[in-house]
């Protein structure tokens, strides 16, 4: 990358970060100029040519169009008609027929969580992502000190992983829930404390776990806002209406939606999961405050499917998806589904009917305009990294979205609660070229997202094939 294309994507970022106070901020910059030092392409010139592009602010495929590439950014987009003079240097990638697609970003992932008891080490799996088209990935939790790690052996190695951004532990009661990659905060007096020591870590997303207190959580929405920091939560103790009243940016799981519109009538009744209407008050106006605050919620149906509801079915337990994992991991998921209780929820009709419920809350929020993030809780069990994603795009359609848009919620928006909208989630000139090519429409059909042809990951060519060969088998 040359010295003005290095400065610009600064500057992007600079702005994107500039609403945090100076230490913070410096510390990103500091980061991120150690990144992009680390893993710039060459200074080369690619092209894809002729091919056509899914714009995802505005949601449509652009017949005919030609991007230019050099080093790791993209710095022209042309139709047919202004087709801009290419070096005689450059690599030209014919691109009739095929169609490019903003890099695929997962919202809810683990890098140490699950991969830890399997004696899985993070760096094993970041192939995989990158070989299904994921680009970026947000940790939604995680032991920070072992994440960090994680993430510096990926921006170390951008020809085989994804970019990684960190999340704190899981902000939790004592003792924590998940006591491997949780935190106890009780006491909202402390909160700052903890954000001092979290500050040096470089976290993207301050996350709330199910143990939290109202008094806690809002300290930790205030600090984290005070300090330019998106958070997250996923709910149990604390309620949505009272957590979305407090200002929280993003709910995870569905659940954090889902469990809040039960009318306390029902819960007795067994079943009633399955059964749940929302067209009710209480239903349509926590939907309501969702999509008038723009609270972000990241559904993660993969999860709930493969791993909480239905891992007894054919369809999920021998998923040719979960092959690509390695065998450590994957025989470690039956023992983990063990320890989880899972499946949760009765007999399978039930538990059918309760997911079902799941996808027609997760259509309705779209329908009311609550902004929805593409997240799929890899690498829980039978969530494959990577390869989930694509699992969780069709679970998203069938769930009423229209193609575009899940693909839009999947790279912009995920971009936007990154706070990486100015250099990640479409494809635009001076953004990073992170750009799938694949062989067939995604919207026609979303499951094309699958037909991927290339990678190019920070302006890096990559291929499937051969990112797949890197993940242990064993
Ligand atoms: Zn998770």
């Amino acid at each position: 990358m040359s010295d003005s294309s290095q400065i610009a994507v600064y500057r992007n970022r600079c702005e994107i970060h500039c609403c945090r106070p100076h230490s913070l901020a410096a510390a990103a910059v500091t980061f991120f100029m150690a990144f992009y030092s680390t893993c710039s392409a060459a200074e080369t010139t690619v092209v894809i040519e002729c091919c056509s592009l899914f714009d995802s602010e505005s949601g449509t495929m652009l017949p005919e169009q030609t991007i230019v590439i050099r080093g790791s950014q993209i710095v022209h987009i042309a139709g047919k008609d202004a087709v801009p003079d290419i070096p005689a240097d450059a690599t030209r990638i014919d691109g009739r027929g095929k169609f490019a697609l903003p890099g695929l970003i997962d919202a809810h992932v683990h890098v140490v969580h699950v991969l830890d008891f399997a004696h899985v080490t993070g760096d094993e799996v970041l192939p995989l992502y990158l070989a299904a088209g994921v680009t970026s990935i947000r940790s939604a939790g995680d032991e920070v000190v072992a994440a960090t790690l994680v993430a510096r052996f990926a921006a170390a190695h951008p020809e085989f992983c994804p970019r990684v951004f960190t999340c704190s532990p899981l902000l939790d009661a004592d003792p924590p829930i998940h006591r491997d990659i949780g935190r106890a905060v009780t006491d909202p007096i402390k909160v700052p404390e903890l954000f001092d020591d979290l500050e040096r870590w470089d976290i993207t997303t301050v996350k709330i776990y199910a143990g939290t207190s109202r008094p806690v959580g809002r300290a930790i929405i205030e600090e984290s806002h005070r300090r330019g920091l998106f958070v997250t939560a996923h709910l149990g103790k604390y309620s949505a209406q009272d957590a979305v009243a407090d200002g929280v940016d993003g709910l995870e799981h569905i659940w954090s939606v889902f469990n809040y519109v039960i009318p306390p009538e029902l819960t007795t009744q067994p079943g009633h999961r399955g059964k749940l209407d929302f067209n009710t008050p209480l239903c349509e106006s926590l939907v309501a405050e969702l999509a008038q605050r723009k609270t972000f919620v990241d559904p993660t149906l993969a999860v709930f499917r493969n791993m909480i509801l239905l891992p007894d079915v054919a369809e999920v337990h021998d998923h040719p998806d979960n092959t690509l994992v390695p065998k450590r991991l994957r025989e470690f998921w039956p023992v983990y589904l063990q320890r989880a209780g899972c499946p949760h929820g009765g007999p399978l009709e039930d538990r059918r009917r309760e997911f079902a419920k799941f996808q027609e809350l997760t259509g309705k929020l779209y329908r009311a305009g609550v902004p929805l993030l593409v997240g799929t809780d890899s690498p829980e069990p039978q969530v494959p990294p990577g390869f989930s994603l694509h699992q969780e795009l069709e679970m998203l359609v069938e769930s009423g979205l229209p193609p575009a848009a899940a693909l839009t919620a999947a790279t912009l928006t995920n971009a936007t609660v990154l706070r990486e909208h100015g250099s990640l989630g479409s494809i635009s000139v001076g953004k990073v070229a992170d750009i799938l090519l694949l062989t067939a429409n995604p919207l026609d059909d979303i499951s094309n997202t699958r037909s991927i042809e290339l990678v190019m990951h920070n302006g890096l060519i990559c291929h499937p094939d051969e990112l797949l060969k890197r993940v242990p088998s064993e």
